[in-house]
């Protein structure tokens, strides 16, 4: 269960809502995979970092060509 989800779930729960937040609350990261997700959907995994993208291989194929990419595959 993502942190999103779990707290969703207690929102009608103001002390649990708070004991939540302050102590699961993820790690704000300053280096390592999680700390650059792509721009477009968050995704960590297959991350294009070559010339500052930070898009994801899913998401670079769909930008690829409106960034001004000619070959792309
Ligand atoms: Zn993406």
């Amino acid at each position: 269960m993502t942190f999103e989800n779990a707290k969703k779930q207690i929102t009608n729960k103001p002390i649990k809502l708070a004991k939540f937040l302050k102590f699961s609350a993820p790690l704000e990261r300053k280096f390592g995979r999680s700390a650059t997700p792509c721009r477009r959907c968050g995704k960590t995994e297959g991350l294009i970092n070559k010339y500052g993208l930070r898009y994801c291989r899913q998401c670079f194929r769909e930008e690829a060509k409106k960034l001004g990419f000619k070959k792309y595959d």
